[in-house]
C-alpha cells in the first residue's frame, strides 16, 4: 500500500514537471521572424535618433548629444529567483550594460509603470548615472528606496511637454493589459520600497505611454498592449513602438480596436514590437519570446504583422541590445 502511494507521488510530481516544462516553454520562435529584424551599429547623425533594444520596455534613445531611457529593467533574475525569492537589482550587470552601449550621456530615465520587469533597475541607473528619474508616486518611491536623491525624483505631470536637450516628452495616461489580470491596476506603491522586495510588492501604480518629439520627428512608445478609447486621436506619430503580446488573447473585436486605437490613430510609417521577450532569461541578443503560460507570442507577431503589411506599414523587430536609426 505504502509503495503504491510512493509510486502515485512520484507520478503526480513528473507531471507536475513536465507540465511546468511546457508552459514555461518559449510561445513561438522569434527567428521566424528574421526577415524584419535590423540593427544599425553606426552613431546617430545630426538631427537622427539611434534607439536601443534591452528587452521588454527598455529603450535607448540617444541623438548623439543627450540619452533618454524608457523604463530600467537590466536584472532580469531567473523564473524561480522572481517567483520564490526576494530580489535584489544585479549592479554588476546594470554597470557592464551602462558600460558596454555607452551610456554616459542620460539625463532622463521615464518609468511606463511600477510592476518590476519595468522599474526594478530604474533607480540604480539613476544614481549610477546621474540621470532624473521620472514616474509616477509609485515609481519614484522605487527610486526612494534605491537611495535616489529627491532632487533627482521628477513627479509626472501628465499631457505636459518636458524638454531635455532636443527631445520633448509628454506623459500620456494609458491603461496596463486588458483585463486587469493582476488586479493591480492603479495600486500605488505608497512607501520608499528598498531592496531585496519580492516581485509582487512592485504594483503597477498607473501605466503611461511616451509622445516623443525630435525637431521634425515624433516617436510614440507605449509598451502595455491596450488603448483608452479615442485617447491618441489628434497625435500622429512617424514611429510607434507597441507591446503587442496577449493580444490574440482577446476577442476579434477587441484586436480590431486595439490596432484601430494605436496604429490607425497614430498613422506610423514604421512599427516595432515591445515586450515580447522571456524577461525571466538574462539580457542577450538571443532573447526568446514570452513563456507559454503568458501568452501565444508567435500567433500575436502573425495577426499583427498581417493587418500592418495590409496597411503598408513597415515592421522591424529589434533583438536584444540591438538598434535602429531613426531618420
Ligand atoms: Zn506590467
Amino acid at each position: 500500500m505504502i509503495k503504491k502511494i510512493g509510486i502515485a507521488f512520484l507520478i503526480i510530481i513528473l507531471v507536475g514537471v513536465v507540465f511546468v516544462y511546457i508552459r514555461t516553454r518559449p510561445s513561438g520562435d522569434i527567428n521566424k521572424y528574421k526577415t524584419y529584424f535590423t540593427n544599425d551599429t553606426s552613431a546617430p547623425r545630426d538631427g537622427e535618433i539611434k534607439a536601443s533594444f534591452f528587452g521588454v520596455s527598455t529603450l535607448l534613445l540617444d541623438d548623439g548629444k543627450t540619452q533618454l531611457l524608457i523604463d530600467g529593467f537590466f536584472s532580469r533574475p531567473s523564473i524561480t529567483s522572481a517567483l520564490f525569492t526576494d530580489i535584489h537589482s544585479d549592479t554588476v550587470e546594470i554597470a557592464r550594460v551602462l558600460g558596454q552601449f555607452g551610456i554616459n550621456r542620460l539625463k532622463g530615465i521615464f518609468v511606463t509603470h511600477s510592476h518590476y520587469d519595468h522599474v526594478f533597475d530604474a533607480g540604480y541607473v539613476s544614481k549610477m548615472t546621474g540621470a532624473t528619474l521620472y514616474g509616477s508616486v509609485s515609481t519614484l518611491n522605487v527610486g526612494r528606496g534605491a537611495g535616489v536623491a529627491e532632487d533627482m525624483l521628477k513627479l509626472y505631470q501628465p499631457n505636459t511637454d518636458v524638454t531635455i536637450g532636443e527631445f520633448t516628452i509628454r506623459v500620456v495616461p494609458s491603461k496596463h493589459s486588458p483585463g486587469n489580470a493582476l488586479k493591480d491596476d492603479g495600486v500605488a506603491i505608497a512607501e520608499p520600497l528598498p531592496q531585496p522586495a519580492s516581485m509582487k510588492v512592485y504594483s503597477e501604480g498607473g501605466s503611461y505611454d511616451f509622445f516623443i518629439t525630435h525637431r521634425q520627428k515624433k516617436i510614440f512608445i507605449k509598451p502595455s498592449p491596450n488603448f483608452i478609447v479615442g485617447a491618441l486621436d489628434s497625435l500622429k506619430a512617424d514611429v510607434l513602438f507597441l507591446g503587442i503580446p496577449t493580444i490574440t488573447k482577446q476577442d476579434t473585436a477587441w484586436m480590431e480596436q486595439f490596432y484601430k486605437e494605436n496604429v490607425t490613430s497614430l498613422k506610423p510609417a514604421l512599427v516595432i514590437p515591445l515586450h515580447w521577450d522571456n524577461f525571466f532569461y538574462p539580457l542577450s541578443d538571443n532573447l526568446v519570446m514570452l513563456p507559454k503560460f503568458t501568452c501565444n507570442a508567435e500567433k500575436d507577431f502573425d495577426y499583427f504583422i498581417g493587418k500592418a503589411t495590409q496597411d503598408h506599414i513597415d515592421f522591424k523587430i529589434l533583438q536584444g541590445t540591438h538598434s535602429i536609426i531613426l531618420k
